[in-house]
């Protein structure tokens, strides 16, 4: 049971032309408590027939939304994101039921979520043109930015609201109508926005959500004509699935993929900041974070000392459910999630390293896994290439600079990164060296809504936030005005 001040936020149903419907296909999926593995609702299961009649809707909404002055819009993303604000406990609420992390952590991805509206809000109305001096005597040369139209967002379970949030709310901004399919594990979160978007006064049509399979709503989404835009946060094997799918009608895409972050401890770090940063990084929704620290290489000066101190706070952390005061870490998302973290750690036993903390499925049983130290850790091992995504931090060693960038950048990965040194000239140096989207430097939380975040390499493409995450939903149009007199 989902305890709410407001219960009309827990919505089931598909949400389009700004109303609350059942499935065509008149079916319904079961969505469960990780934590308990109870069913905590159930869920109109869309078909490809209700992602058709949700791209309907927004086409037939996108002129009027597109043509309405930036700052009519402005106003009702604020008022969007007023609403997300005042109703956080019940939103987090319904986070931590379905998706697993502590309600600190849940209310914190509300809050941060929230901040995309506001931001964006403010950010509609500096969609700004240009003049461009012109070649001939009687032109006149301009460049305008228009929304792209109707744009596709699918969503990951990991972050089942800010993943929303950071694609919706520059989509609005610009002038955009949108298409949501949210995480199979995770719709009622999505579903609960969807709600706050119809008390804010966004226009029927404008913003609509429909959960059910990827196989027919993705499939549909991405194969529409009439979608411009599709905007991914997932894996890499789906971005590459959706890339080669976008070709047909030449999409324009955006692609928040998978990581394998790095953490570089150097010999001069103050080591309490780097345990700190490093656990950050690592712990955060139980491992299962894009920009999660997955591998952490420590200066052979220092490495002792640092993993003492690192299993000693690793050590500490309490695992339990999300909704219980003081858990750190609660439940994986599923069994396939704790399988994987099965095979990396056992891959590194195999292969020489040593289990300092943790190591197995913890005594709460069902999806939960006990935090987990490797040392000994080498680039051979599984855990040095693959996205682990659960709560296994391994240690590697490395003795100078050169080598720890070229290890860091030791994958196909870029997303992000982190480092932990005092050396201001190292800062820069090893900053610029590695090859990553968003680079962390003593500190191991990153994220911010008016900084740009995303990948290079196979970690995708496009950026979300910041005054650059609305450029991935407006098109540049050249002008060119003849005959207008000298
Ligand atoms: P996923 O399996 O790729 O699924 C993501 C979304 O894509 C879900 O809504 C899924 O639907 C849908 N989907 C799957 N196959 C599809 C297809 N063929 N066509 C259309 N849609 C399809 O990823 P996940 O396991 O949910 O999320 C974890 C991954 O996301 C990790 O790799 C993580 O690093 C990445 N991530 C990246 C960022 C970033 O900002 N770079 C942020 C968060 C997470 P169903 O749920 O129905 O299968």
């Amino acid at each position: 049971m989902i305890e709410l001040q407001d219960k009309s936020l827990l919505q089931t149903g598909l949400f389009m032309g700004g109303a609350w419907r059942e499935a065509s296909t008149g079916e319904t999926f079961a969505v469960t408590d990780p934590a308990t593995g109870e069913i905590i609702a159930e869920c109109a299961k869309g078909g490809a027939e209700d992602a058709e009649a949700a791209v309907a809707a927004a086409e037939a909404a996108q002129d009027d939304w597109a043509a309405r002055p930036a700052k009519e819009r402005a106003g009702i993303l604020g008022k969007f994101y007023h609403l997300i604000v005042e109703n956080a406990d019940d939103l987090a609420q319904i986070l931590t039921a379905e998706q697993g992390k502590p309600l600190a952590e849940a209310r914190g991805e509300i809050l941060y979520g929230a901040a995309f509206f506001e931001w964006y809000a403010e950010e509609a109305k500096r969609v700004y043109g240009e003049t461009i001096p012109t070649p001939n005597r009687g032109q006149r040369l301009l460049v305008l930015r228009q929304p792209i139209g109707v744009c596709a967002a699918i969503t990951p379970w990991n972050f089942p609201m800010a993943m929303i949030a950071r694609k919706a709310a520059p989509a609005l901004a610009a002038g955009c109508t949108m298409v949501l399919k949210p995480a199979t594990s995770t719709p009622l979160s999505a579903l609960a926005l969807g709600e706050l978007a119809r008390r804010a006064g966004v226009p029927d049509g404008v913003f609509s959500i429909v959960p059910g399979p990827a196989s027919t709503v993705g499939d549909t989404l991405v194969a529409s004509d009439a979608v411009r835009k599709i905007t991914f946060t997932g894996s890499t094997d789906v971005g590459r699935t959706l890339m080669s799918r976008a070709a047909g009608n030449i999409k324009k895409l955006s692609l928040e993929l998978g990581g394998n972050a790095p953490v570089l401890v150097f010999e001069d770090a103050d080591i309490d900041v780097a345990v700190r940063g490093a656990i950050a990084s690592k712990f955060r929704n139980a491992g299962q974070t894009c920009v999660c620290a997955n591998r952490i290489y420590v200066h052979d000066a220092i490495y002792d000392r640092f993993s003492e101190a690192f299993t000693r706070a690793v050590k500490a952390m309490k695992v339990g459910p999300g909704r219980e005061a003081g858990t750190e870490i609660g439940p994986m998302i599923d069994e396939a999630a704790l399988e994987k973290v099965e095979e990396h750690v056992s891959d590194c036993v195999d292969k020489g390293g040593t289990v300092a903390a943790g190591g197995q499925r913890h005594a709460l049983g069902g999806t939960y896994y006990e935090p987990t130290v490797l040392t000994g850790a080498i680039q051979s091992m599984l855990i040095a290439h693959e996205e682990t995504f659960g709560p296994v931090a391994p240690l590697f060693r490395f003795s100078c600079e050169t080598e720890a960038i070229q290890l860091a950048n030791d994958t196909e990965y870029g997303l992000a990164a982190y480092l932990f040194t005092r050396d201001a000239a190292r800062q820069w140096r090893v900053g610029e060296g590695l090859e990553f989207g968003v680079v962390g430097v003593n500190t191991g939380i990153v994220s911010y809504e008016g900084a740009p975040f995303g990948g290079m390499k196979a970690s995708g493409v496009g950026r979300e936030g910041s005054r650059h995450g609305i450029d991935e939903f407006l098109e540049t149009k050249y002008l060119c005005i003849g005959e207008i007199g000298s």
